[in-house]
């Protein structure tokens, strides 16, 4: 008696045939019939792009009182774009050209001082002569995240490295303190993030770009090389260029 093989058993044997012998089940025209239906070659697709980390969340300049930068700030000279090395220069373009390596500081003030970003950018501006707070971010002791710097314009935190180098500080003296637990993971979430955002390729603490600071301290250096890696970069200078802008 000839059986009548509907394209549902067909389909159904397909999906069995690991476990069910096509041959005996359906006999010969059966097996016709799944040789005319044989699965098509898969089409390669194309690599989904990466997904980002979650953005932290990130205390922005006006919740924090920031002051606004002071461009007549006798180390930062004029607005916007010069050639002069010092200058407050803003990045033109792409920021994932700029950037390769993020750059771990400590304030080197210990967790007993009462520290805020204000303080920090009034230290920078006051008694540096920065035009503004000299980090794109701070980590407090509590783990909370701040908007330093804007991230568009040069850092001024690591000498003759600034062209190019992201900088984050984490508040304490870590030659000292212990780095808190809120605070290393919050230093985490910001590092995946920014390195998935600007396609970084390493991480250095800061006494690895110049050798006559201890900063970001003892204690927090043994933290890098577990920053680096959960976030997929490289230790060191290594990856250091300075942007070229023509
Ligand atoms: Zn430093």
């Amino acid at each position: 008696m000839t059986q009548r093989i509907t394209r549902r058993e067909v389909m159904l044997v397909t999906g069995l045939a690991a476990t069910v012998c096509a041959a005996s089940a359906l006999g010969v025209g059966g097996l016709l019939l799944l040789r005319r239906r044989a699965a098509p070659t898969p089409t390669p697709q194309p690599s989904a792009p990466p997904s980002l980390p979650p953005q932290p969340i990130i205390v922005p300049r006006a919740a924090w009182g920031a002051r606004d930068p002071d461009h007549a700030a006798p180390n930062e000279y004029g607005y916007a774009e010069s050639a002069l090395d010092s200058s407050w220069w803003v990045y033109p373009g792409d920021l994932a050209a700029v950037y390769n390596t993020v750059v771990i500081h400590h304030t080197a003030h210990t967790q007993d001082t009462v520290e805020t970003m204000q303080d920090i950018q009034n230290l920078h501006i006051n008694r540096n002569g920065w035009a503004d707070i000299g980090y794109h971010y701070g980590i407090d002791a509590d783990g909370n995240i701040y908007e330093g710097r804007d991230i568009g314009v040069r850092g001024s935190s690591v000498g003759g490295y600034n062209t190019g180098l992201l900088g984050v500080v984490l508040m304490g003296n870590f030659e000292f303190d212990q780095p808190m637990e809120a605070q290393v993971a919050s230093a985490q979430l910001l590092v995946n993030w920014l390195a998935a955002l600007y396609s970084l390729s390493h991480l250095a603490g800061h006494s690895e770009f110049n050798s006559n600071t201890v900063c970001p301290g003892e204690n927090i250096a043994t933290q890098l090389d577990t920053f680096a890696s959960n976030a997929g970069l490289q230790r060191g200078t290594g990856g250091y260029v300075a942007p070229s802008f023509g």
